[in-house]
């Protein structure tokens, strides 16, 4: 089946809405993550302008958006460009100054001809005593109605106004198509919730609602059609559970097997290990064996922070599988984790006597087909590589178990990828990122976990300060002395470059003012790097010719560089714990005293201090994710949001924990219903994963 035909307007290119060429349309791609007409559906306005405050201009309130009929008075041309152009209005109670910047005079003149009537709508302000609008809205008093009584308010990128996006939106509204309702008809009428497309278009505030009070500035757009946002939150986590029921039943569908080795090379492995497993690690592989010693297939989490130990967990099972004569896979979100984790597990697979082959993206030509070779005759009995394992042409004799490191870089189709290129493949899937229980079930849903919630002996805290902006030069002339003793630095920076967001330190600004102290031992990573490039940085810093690496937060991940002994993160008041703390964790690993030093801007509030000093209590990474969640709400985690884990449009699972349970049952409910999704039900639901994209799970339904 594929996408039904209704939903097509919504999938065309936003090039066909109001005010949207080819280069507007690339920012609203940029702004919304999409090319298509439904992902500017989904941007939502944050705030809403309530433009019916109309007073008189001497009554007009500091501070609060106002709508005032004035007679244009005299302009005062600015002399000099850093000025702002003058014109002075009044009304019979005073007068009111606008004021212009970077405006040109002909179109200002032509906007306010002195002496008319004219309605001026924007956030009056008190400078030394008198009210001033800058840059106010400006209509002729015939004209009043386009002044929207209540104004939605979107988030923005630069080179997008607020009006181009609204009118898309609004023009977007028009392709919004009736649809066959998938939700429980009991469970709607008892929520009180309209269809799916008036609560769409009541989010955008077509048609305004009626009766919101006037408010003294703006209104905050998360107060305002609760219920609206509350359905589809709804039906988004109906779509996200819906998904993972699928795949969950499919998964049970396929029969597994009994992988129950001799021992015989995991004996081998942990003689050659230089400490003993910890408790956590022990009762992780006693639940990893049960599983695979069973005939259902293994879907299980082992969720472990950073330098917990999950690879030599990971190195056990997979031997748990090869003692039976099958392969292990395991999968690493880059080149250079794979890398690394080939090279940390080489000794160890040495020591039992197992050939490992890595795979990756760079592989090409004559070299590849030698390594799918000894993939395809099980010559190679582990293969540790990236997505490229993925690829149609990797053929194994017989994987048995596939292992796959920080998963959430991987979609969910690809986990089914995997498993499909083996007979009963298990499947062990590894994260650093501490996820509180509430949130596991979104991201993973019916997944099985195992905690390492212990760390390995002997390991030093990471000594962490917080520490003000503004103090700047101390740590650059500790940074001096340290890196004289053979030290290295991690330096991170939240944005590659100045944009919406005006303050935030850029890292491209940072590595200039640190190349320019510290020369050619400083690099710089972002984002925007091919990955080829990113990997060459991260290797010399790794190799030591680099001392400092300036970093956005794509260093989050994995790597693995013992000598590097201090963290900088600055603005670390913007970061969500969760990521704080996975940045940190790249510190501590080798002997050496670790720093982490956390740079926070401006005044902090109760709350985002309390947040810090978290980070300088505990180095316990559930500790902090329950905690940051208690304080911020799940959808402010950044570092599970930004992981992609979770990344839901409308969903806050904060608000909307009570809805997420209520879509775990009716999911559950279906699929032991309906498990090919074929009853009455069921058109109206596959329409539902189409709209949110979740369609991935529908080309499973048969193929499975
Ligand atoms: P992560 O969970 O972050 O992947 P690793 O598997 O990389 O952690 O382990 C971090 C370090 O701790 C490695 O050098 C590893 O050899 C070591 N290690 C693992 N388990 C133990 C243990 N039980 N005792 C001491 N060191 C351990
Ligand atoms: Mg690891």
């Amino acid at each position: 089946m594929s996408r039904p035909f209704d939903l097509d307007p919504l999938f065309r290119a936003v090039s066909v809405l109001p005010g949207i060429g080819p280069k507007n349309a690339k920012l609203l791609e940029k702004l919304t993550g999409g090319p298509k007409v439904l992902d500017l559906l989904w941007h939502l306005p944050v705030d809403f302008i309530d433009r019916r405050f109309s007073p008189k201009v001497a009554d007009a309130p500091d501070g609060r958006i106002a709508t005032i009929s004035v007679t244009v008075g005299k302009h005062f041309p600015n002399a000099r460009k850093s000025q702002p152009y003058k014109v002075w209005c009044h009304d019979e109670t005073g007068t009111l100054n606008l004021v212009f910047f970077h405006a040109h005079k002909d179109w200002i003149e032509k906007q306010l001809p002195e002496g008319k009537e004219m309605i001026v709508s924007g956030k009056v302000e008190h400078y030394a005593g008198h009210p001033q609008i800058t840059h106010p809205d400006i209509v002729k008093p015939e004209d009043r109605e386009s002044l929207e009584a209540l104004e939605p308010i979107y988030p923005l990128t630069a080179g997008l106004t607020n009006k181009t996006v609204r009118k898309a939106a609004q023009g977007a509204l028009g392709f919004i198509p009736k649809l066959t309702e998938w939700q429980d008809a009991a469970f709607k009428k008892k929520n009180g919730w309209a269809d799916w497309d008036t609560c769409l278009k009541q989010l955008h505030f077509s048609p305004p609602p009626e009766n919101i009070p006037p408010s003294t500035t703006s209104i905050t757009g998360g107060l305002l059609n609760e219920e609206a946002r509350a359905r589809l939150a709804y039906d988004e986590l109906l779509a996200n559970q819906l998904t993972l029921a699928l795949v969950r039943n499919r998964q049970k569908r396929q029969s597994g097997r009994i992988f129950k080795g001799d021992g015989r090379l995991r004996t081998r492995l942990r003689a050659a290990l230089p400490f003993a497993l910890t408790g956590a690690q022990e009762r992780a592989l006693k639940e990893i064996s049960a599983d695979m010693e069973a005939p259902a297939r293994m879907l299980r989490l082992l969720q472990g922070d950073v330098g917990s130990g999950k690879t030599v967990v990971a190195a056990l099972a997979m031997l748990s599988a090869i003692e039976t004569g099958a392969q292990a896979a395991l999968l690493a979100p880059t080149e250079i984790l794979a890398r690394q984790h080939a090279e940390s597990l080489k000794p160890w697979l040495d020591a039992a006597g197992i050939s490992a082959v890595i795979l990756t993206g760079r592989d090409k030509g004559k070299n590849r087909d030698a390594l799918l070779q000894k993939i395809a005759s099980g010559a190679a009995q582990i293969t540790i590589g990236t997505h490229a394992i993925f690829q149609e042409d990797v053929i194994f004799a017989d994987l048995g178990l596939a292992v796959i490191d920080e998963q959430h870089r991987f979609g969910v189709h690809q986990r089914l990828m995997l498993s499909a290129k083996g007979r009963g493949t298990d499947v062990l899937v590894m994260t650093a990122t501490p996820i509180p229980r509430t949130l596991t079930l979104t991201a993973y849903g019916d997944m099985d976990i195992s905690r390492l919630d212990e760390k390995p002996p002997g390991r030093k805290p990471v000594d962490t300060r917080l520490i003000p902006l503004e103090k700047i030069e101390n740590i650059v002339d500790g940074l001096k002395r340290q890196i004289k003793t053979g030290a290295r630095a991690y330096w991170v920076c939240p944005l590659v470059e100045e944009s919406e967001i005006l303050d935030l330190a850029a890292a491209t600004e940072r590595y200039d003012v640190l190349h320019s102290i510290f020369g050619e031992r400083v690099g710089l990573v972002h984002g925007r790097l091919k990955a080829a490039e990113k990997d060459e940085i991260m290797t010399k810093f790794s190799r030591g010719d680099l001392d400092i690496l300036v970093a956005t937060t794509v260093i989050e991940v994995g790597v693995n560089v013992p000598e590097a002994t201090i963290m900088v993160i600055e603005h670390a008041e913007r970061y969500g714990l969760s990521q704080l703390h996975q940045l940190r964790g790249r510190v501590g690993r080798g002997g050496d005293k670790s720093y982490c030093f956390l740079l926070y801007a401006g005044a902090l509030g109760a709350t985002a201090k309390e947040r810090l000093s978290i980070m300088r209590e505990t180095e316990d990474g559930f500790i902090i994710a329950e905690k940051d969640l208690a304080l911020r709400g799940a959808g402010d985690i950044l570092g599970i949001k930004q992981s992609g884990i979770i990344d839901f449009k409308l969903a806050d699972l904060n608000a909307h924990a009570e809805l997420l349970a209520a879509a775990r049952d009716d999911a559950r409910l279906i699929i032991d219903k309906d498990p090919e999704l074929k009853g009455p039900r069921s058109t109206a639901l596959r329409t539902l994963l189409y709209l949110f994209e979740r369609d991935q799970a529908i080309q499973y339904l048969r193929s499975g």
